[in-house]
């Protein structure tokens, strides 16, 4: 297949705007157009280049894998329907663009064909170490998202051969059907609602224009993220359809379960375990920090047994607003010395003695109610 210059073909800079490639094409076709030149088979020749430029040139993800390289292009059978200038009907799939043959010389309609579709967001999830989701990591993951068929170039249609306007609903999508008074819109059955149907589908991609594909996609997860976080990179989902937009792709993250701190929210808990004397009296105690290292806590005097503290800053970072933090919360454990020597009981003992105190009275005053 040779290599034009399409945009040579068109009349129109490299940089052409869709508009400006839409004027040109509209006028040159006019100008080309078989019922204006009839038996002229150098204008049919021309038209046909003219329609082949304007294919590509119009399809914003076409036109720039042709930018990238025409002579990939036109390798990889980038013309949805090179090597059949000879074929009238292709004409008539060019009009088909518009709505319907003729429509080029006024009417602007849109088949659903033209719409663009923006792609399929895509959700995957990436599992954290418990370090990794407080200090944020950049990592990669796989996704299978949907691209564009390299092979036909999204058409749809097998290398070389041609996409035709539907002949049943005239490339509109839909029919009008009589039922008596009224005239119903249904989409068409023969093309589904796409104007056009694939004389011979793709074999790659089964005509659909779109293949899967595993690919690994680089993602930075913020410092703080938790169990479930969703994480957002932008146009790395599905490609569009028609040249629309891709859709996002969702990362969410799991993070490992922790032995020691359990989340919440932006905080972290953690039970210390704290001995009945350190309690009573009060005492300094060595907390472990998430993350590493330790945080030294001020045990008031008397604490008891469940009571939280909170060690404030030492949290996790939030992963939306900046430079806030969250706290950690220290749940005291009582520990009670399961064995005593002779020695310890003998103190205890004589401490009973002089507490002489029971701390019961008050539980037994309000169940009997008085
Ligand atoms: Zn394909
Ligand atoms: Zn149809």
């Amino acid at each position: 297949m040779e290599t034009k210059d399409l945009y040579k073909t068109l009349g129109v800079g490299k940089d052409a705007s869709r508009e400006e490639i839409r004027g040109a094409y509209r006028r040159l076709a006019r100008k080309y157009h078989p019922d204006a030149n009839p038996d002229d088979p150098a204008a049919e020749e021309r038209f046909k280049e003219i329609q082949n430029a304007y294919e590509v040139l119009s399809n914003p993800e076409r036109r720039r894998e042709y930018d990238r390289g025409p002579e990939t292009f036109f390798g990889q059978g980038g013309f949805r329907d090179g090597g059949r200038p000879d074929d009238l009907s292709d004409f008539a799939d060019l009009f088909g663009n518009f709505g319907g043959f003729g429509d080029i010389f006024g009417r602007s309609t849109s088949a659903r064909t033209n719409v663009k579709q923006r792609g399929d967001d895509v959700t995957v999830s990436v599992n954290l170490k418990f370090n990794e989701s407080l200090n944020g990591v950049t990592t990669r993951v796989r996704v299978v998202a949907e691209e564009v068929c390299g092979d036909c170039g999204g058409s749809g249609a097998s290398p070389g051969t041609a996409i035709r306007t539907c002949p049943d609903c005239g490339g509109r999508g839909t029919r009008s059907r009589d039922q008596g008074f009224f005239a119903l819109s249904e989409t068409c059955p023969r093309c589904r609602g796409e104007g056009v149907y694939v004389e011979k589908p793709c074999s790659s991609c089964a005509g659909t224009g779109r293949v899967e594909r595993p690919r690994q996609v680089t993602v930075r997860i913020p410092a703080g993220a938790k169990d479930g976080t969703k994480v957002r990179v932008p146009g790395r989902g599905s490609a569009g359809r028609k040249g629309g937009p891709p859709g996002d792709l969702y990362v969410v993250t799991r993070v490992e379960e922790h032995p020691v701190f359990k989340r919440r929210g932006d905080d972290f808990v953690v039970e210390v375990p704290v001995s009945f004397v350190e309690a009573a009296l009060g005492a300094e105690v060595p907390v472990p920090r998430p993350g590493g290292g330790r945080v030294r806590l001020k045990l008031p005097a008397g604490t008891q047994h469940g009571r939280q503290l909170k060690v404030r800053g030492a949290g996790a970072p939030n992963v939306k607003k900046k430079g806030q933090t969250g706290d950690l919360i220290v749940k005291v454990s009582v520990v009670v010395p399961k064995k005593l020597t002779r020695r310890e009981r003998e103190i205890l003992e004589a401490f009973a003695e002089e507490r002489d105190e029971d701390v019961r009275e008050g539980l037994f005053r309000e169940a009997s109610g008085t």
